[in-house]
């Protein structure tokens, strides 16, 4: 464990990064660290080495899924998929149904094809260089600095959302959130130029999501208090200065949910490119502007009489906002081909959330994930 250095002198919270206090922020943060890490089922226990595929599939998971979430999911998915070489060998299908409470299913393709490329290109072992990390499919340029750090203690900075506010608050940027990760990542490069650079990384990452937060951090709490401009400013929360929301484009449609006497409920595959490609759906009419709702009943799969049911569900992709009205109805006979799953089939196959949303406003009671 470090000691952290005896910082009798005043420090001035604002001025570039130089190597002595790259040093001593690198002490104090990692200090820190040691004292208030976070257990994490994916983390190494400290002074253990780090399992690179476990960080490289947490890493993964958490692109867009909450940390108590990916927590919460990760023993399961490692212990059915222990290597790369497990993954690769299993169907597609089987990885999402895996994956399903993590949302964002494209990622679990890519995980897939990800798993593949590793056994097909390093034998099987995850590539320690952040450069053999980018060019696998999934990982972007902070996710492959993340494990190429984590994992394999590579001197470099990977700047997520949390790291970006650290920085842009220790270096007093007065420039909109989505703007400052490149400047972070460059002025404060230096600080992985030392020992434990995957625990540096690590820090940052957990200093922001613990106690620089996004409203009202706790500075008096923080470890790198005596080297930060927004803190000396008096008014931390103002920087980096707020991101202007986007306005997505929004679609409508309509989703039939049909039923057979038997209970069973008609679904359709998507297309396997694009949008939840390959994933399942209740049917619908296509996403566009506001029909009327003879316009959508015109896409219905059954000629019979459709029960609109009262309100809308809404989605948010990250791209745009979908509203759904429903309609219900029921065969006489069993005389629609399709999809047909029981409820209790649902338990076997990946339902992404805007699917589950829509059953559980038509009554269904969807098995546990
Ligand atoms: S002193 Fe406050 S604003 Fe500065 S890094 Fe620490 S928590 Fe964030």
């Amino acid at each position: 464990m470090l000691e952290e250095p005896n910082m009798t002198g005043r420090i001035r919270p604002c001025g570039g990064l130089d190597r002595e206090r790259a040093q001593a922020m690198r002490a104090a943060l990692l200090c820190w660290f040691d004292r208030e890490r976070r257990e994490l089922p994916w983390r190494a226990a400290a002074g253990e080495s780090a399992n690179p595929w476990a960080v490289l599939v947490s890493e993964v998971m958490l692109q867009q899924t909450t940390v108590a979430t990916a927590a919460q999911r990760f023993p399961a998915f490692m212990a059915r998929f222990p290597t790369p070489a497990a993954l690769a060998s299993s169907s597609l299908e089987e990885v999402l149904v895996a994956w399903q409470g993590l949302g964002y299913y494209r990622r679990a393709r890519l995980l897939h094809a990800c798993a593949r490329a590793v056994v097909a290109a390093h034998g099987g072992r995850v590539p320690d260089t952040p450069e053999q990390l980018r060019a696998l499919p999934g990982l972007g340029a902070y996710s492959a600095f993340a494990v190429a750090a984590i994992a394999f203690n590579r001197p470099v900075l990977p700047v997520d959302g949390n790291v970006a506010r650290v920085g842009a608050r220790l270096l007093g940027l007065s420039m909109p959130a989505h703007r400052v990760r490149a400047t972070v990542a460059r002025e404060l490069a230096m600080l992985a130029e030392g020992p434990r650079p995957g625990d540096l990384a690590q820090a940052l990452i957990e200093l922001g999501a613990l106690i620089c937060r996004p409203r009202a951090p706790a500075c008096d709490r923080c470890p790198l208090q005596r080297f930060c401009c927004a803190a000396e400013s008096g008014r931390p929360e103002d920087f980096p200065l707020p991101s202007q929301r986007k306005t997505l484009p929004v679609r409508s449609t309509m989703a039939f949910f049909l039923q057979r006497p038997d209970g069973a409920i008609l679904f359709r595959r998507r297309p396997e490119e694009g949008l939840l490609g390959g994933m399942i759906e209740l049917p619908s009419s296509p996403w566009g502007s506001e029909r009327s709702l003879e316009e959508h009943l015109a896409h219905a799969p059954a000629s019979i009489a459709w029960r609109p049911l009262p309100g809308e569900v809404r989605h948010r992709f990250t791209h745009l906002e979908l509203r759904v009205l429903l309609a219900c109805g029921t065969l006489e006979e069993n005389d629609v081909a399709g999809l047909w799953l029981t409820p209790a089939d649902l338990a076997e196959v990946p339902l992404p959330t805007l699917t589950r949303k829509l059953l559980v406003q038509c009554g269904v009671v969807l098995p546990a994930r």
